[in-house]
């Protein structure tokens, strides 16, 4: 799993997905778009439904990837728990693995319920630039749990955030290559951003 607001979605996303897919051998990974994010309350986050779509259009090539609706359609605040619960619920045979960025990875602690969250999936806590990863905050706590409980790893660094695509976006800057390029085209069709024109289909 990789849960996200994913406003929007970008390579750096997916150079996780794809990197933490290969070096565990998983047979999927559901991207999984934030409905309401508590963490973002009073922010600006687009629709939930422009989120999804955007995520479906950047996962759609790729036949190991997918994306689910479970955080969109429960209609309340996303938490991650209860997203684990319901990924566990539709996979009681799965061994899961949530995949977290090195920022994501710091703020766990303020995560609902957090105690639970190991006993639902193994978790994977990948670099990004910018970012330390670090878990010392974790270590007294994650003694009682086996090693795959929490693994960090090195992937290719990215410098890419959804707040910076949003930023160019709304400046008629280029995103082109910053996300997928259906991503730029549905940015610029539902004009997400206070994008004037979106980010220009003609790369300009
Ligand atoms: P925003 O700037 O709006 O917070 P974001 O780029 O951080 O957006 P999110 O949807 O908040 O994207 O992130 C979803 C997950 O992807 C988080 O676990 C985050 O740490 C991780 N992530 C985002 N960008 C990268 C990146 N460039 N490299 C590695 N992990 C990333
Ligand atoms: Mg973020």
């Amino acid at each position: 799993m990789m849960g996200g607001t994913f406003d929007p979605i970008h390579h750096g996303h997916l150079v996780a997905a794809s990197e933490v897919a290969h070096r565990f051998g998983l047979d999927e990974v559901i991207f999984v778009p934030t409905g309401q994010p508590w963490q973002k309350e009073g922010a600006n986050v687009s629709p939930a439904e422009d989120r999804y779509l955007m995520t479906v259009i950047a996962t759609a090539s790729n036949p190991r990837f997918s994306v689910s609706r479970v955080d969109v359609d429960r209609g309340k605040k996303t938490y991650t728990v209860d997203t684990l619960r319901d990924i566990r619920a539709q996979h009681p045979e799965a061994e899961l693995y949530f995949i977290t960025g090195a920022d994501a990875l710091s703020s766990i602690l303020s995560w609902q319920d957090w105690e639970e969250l190991f006993d639902l999936a193994n978790f994977v806590g990948v670099s990004r630039p910018g970012f330390e990863l670090r878990i010392d905050h974790l270590q007294n706590y994650l003694g009682n749990y086996p090693p795959e409980a929490l693994t960090l790893i090195e992937i290719p660094a990215l410098a890419i955030s959804s707040t910076e695509c949003r930023l160019r976006a709304s400046e008629n800057a280029p995103v082109w290559y910053l996300v997928p390029d259906g991503v730029v085209q549905y940015i610029s069709k539902r004009h997400l951003y206070g994008s004037r024109d979106g980010a220009r289909s003609d790369g300009s």
